[in-house]
């Protein structure tokens, strides 16, 4: 067994429980955002190569399904001690290769533990339905079962929980699984899981990882006639592209897209201002702003309007950016050139409309400073775009009708934060928000595995964590049993 914080030791694929590499004939160059070093390079996987992780997660995935809970539950427990174990190499390994600043790099690896526990405990919560009928003499039964085989598409932002997040509770609850990583994360977006749940005794074949590129694998991906169901988390773009694919296969599939979000995070003009500040701060900075439930847009009622703002401004200037393995550090790196661009794109539309920016500065090397608009207009391109990156869009609300119109008018529903003194005002304001999540004096990215996640909208369909995952990842099989001779009409 290589050591997984010898980073060149992931060089390849892991199909059918063997580290190999892929068959594309073309080499992925993995490299740490901030200093740019080369961390691997990968050979990548063929078309061939994802049927046979397909074709190997289906063959292992039957004997696996016929496994005693128990049994299963035993993966993840161990999988956390390894976790547990190797805590410091994973965090190592999130800042080198998804520019996590340490802080961030620490929650991440958080959020993977709690998420690896919470799937030991899914084997054994997985019920079926004993039914009322009125036909005499039958009984019906409604048994849960896993799906088969799930295909897991990932991102690179949250990348070892985002896909850790579909991978246990698909194995725990019978699953096999093939997971594509994204191009920027292919260790801690898979490789790496791989190697946890293979040291914790998974079945060798159960769970694949390929890494390769879209044009090579992407639409087969999605398309081949093994996966029942295909997690996607990414863009709204390309999960709208993947949910179409998904129905025009040979085989119809479920699919579940976790997409993009445009947070509002309102102040009403009770809120404590202190509280509201680090809240908006947290929520807008924290990885950069790269979360899918980052604060995207920041929404000040009149009356609090301008000490919020001031307030905010000098807060962000405050904000330590740079090298993330700092653990001061706030800001990082952006993950590549073309979310830069994007970047620096919009800031360039922003100022050429008007919008009077109170903080900014250049980028050094991938690390974009905050950068703040004030009396952005919700209609601008600045408000209604995902970000991905530091830039804090202020908008002004003369009262709370107004604050709600403008957080909903999104085409997003992922996640909101509302600040306010008053609990029951607060309740009543998030009643109104549309979307999947709504956090009272709270930061906008929250995530527990034991709460429901996803959004509304174009923020995608389905839902992450606990009942609703096992839901999601199992299906039900009606059997009823005619206990007597039964009275057919004919
Ligand atoms: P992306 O859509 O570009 O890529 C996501 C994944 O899809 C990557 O693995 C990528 O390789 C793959 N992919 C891209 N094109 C594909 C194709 N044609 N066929 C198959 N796979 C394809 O998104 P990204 O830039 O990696 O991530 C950022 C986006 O993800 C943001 O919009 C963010 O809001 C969203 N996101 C959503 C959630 C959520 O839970 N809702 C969580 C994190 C990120």
């Amino acid at each position: 067994m290589i050591d997984i914080q010898d980073q060149t030791a992931f060089t390849g694929q892991y199909i059918g429980g063997r580290w190999r590499p892929g068959r594309a004939g073309v080499t992925l160059q993995d490299r740490n955002p901030y200093d740019q070093s080369l961390l691997t390079e990968i050979a990548e996987a063929s078309r061939d190569d994802l049927d046979e992780a397909y074709r190997s997660a289906a063959e292992v995935q039957r004997e696996w399904a016929r496994t005693l809970p128990g049994e299963r539950a035993a993966v993840f427990y161990r999988a956390v001690k390894i976790i547990d174990r190797r805590h410091a190499e994973i965090v190592n390994l999130l800042i080198a290769e998804s520019g996590s600043t340490r802080l961030k790099a620490e929650m991440e690896w958080a959020a993977v533990r709690s998420g690896t526990l919470a799937a030991a405990g899914m084997p054994h919560r997985v019920a079926g339905r004993l039914l009322p009928t009125d036909i005499p003499g039958k009984e019906s039964r409604v048994y849960r079962r896993p799906l088969g085989v799930v295909g897991v598409i990932s991102p690179w932002n949250f990348p070892m929980h985002l896909t850790n997040r579909s991978v246990a509770p698909a194995l725990a609850l019978g699953n096999g699984v093939v997971v594509k990583p994204a191009e920027d994360t292919p260790i801690t977006g898979g490789l790496l899981l791989a190697r946890i749940y293979e040291e914790a005794g998974l079945p060798p074949g159960l769970l694949n990882v390929v890494v390769g590129e879209i044009g090579e694998i992407g639409d087969a991906f999605t398309l081949h006639r093994i996966p029942k169901f295909i997690s996607f988390t990414g863009s709204t773009r390309v999960g709208r592209y993947i949910g179409e694919l998904a129905m025009k296969g040979r085989t119809l599939k479920r699919v579940a897209l976790e997409l993009g979000g445009n947070a509002p995070c309102v102040i009403l003009d009770d809120a404590d201002l202190e509280t509201a500040v680090t809240g908006a701060i947290v929520g807008r900075f924290l990885h950069q702003g790269q979360i899918c439930m980052s604060t995207n847009r920041i929404i000040i009622e009149a009356g609090l309007y301008d000490r919020f703002v001031e307030a905010f401004v000098e807060r962000a200037r405050g904000l330590k950016i740079g090298d993330p393995n700092d653990p001061e550090t706030v800001i990082g790196p952006l993950i590549n050139t073309k979310q830069m661009k994007a970047a620096l794109d919009r800031l360039q539309a922003a100022r050429a409309l008007g919008f009077r920016q109170l903080l900014g500065g250049a980028p050094l090397g991938q690390v974009l400073p905050p950068q703040v608009f004030a009396e952005v207009t919700n209609e601008s391109e600045l408000a209604q775009s995902e970000h991905f990156s530091p830039i804090a869009p202020l908008i002004h609300a003369a009262n709370e009708d107004e604050a709600i119109r403008i957080a909903n008018a999104t085409e997003f529903g992922l996640s909101s934060a509302v600040f306010t003194k008053d609990e029951a005002r607060g309740l009543r304001f998030a009643h109104r928000v549309e979307a999947g999540m709504t956090h009272i004096n709270d930061i906008s990215p929250n995530d527990d595995p034991n709460i429901m996640f996803g959004g509304e909208k174009n923020s995608g369909l389905g839902r992450f964590n606990t009942d609703w995952i096992i839901e999601e990842l199992t299906t039900d099989h009606w059997i009823s049993v005619q206990h007597e001779p039964r009275g057919y009409p004919f």
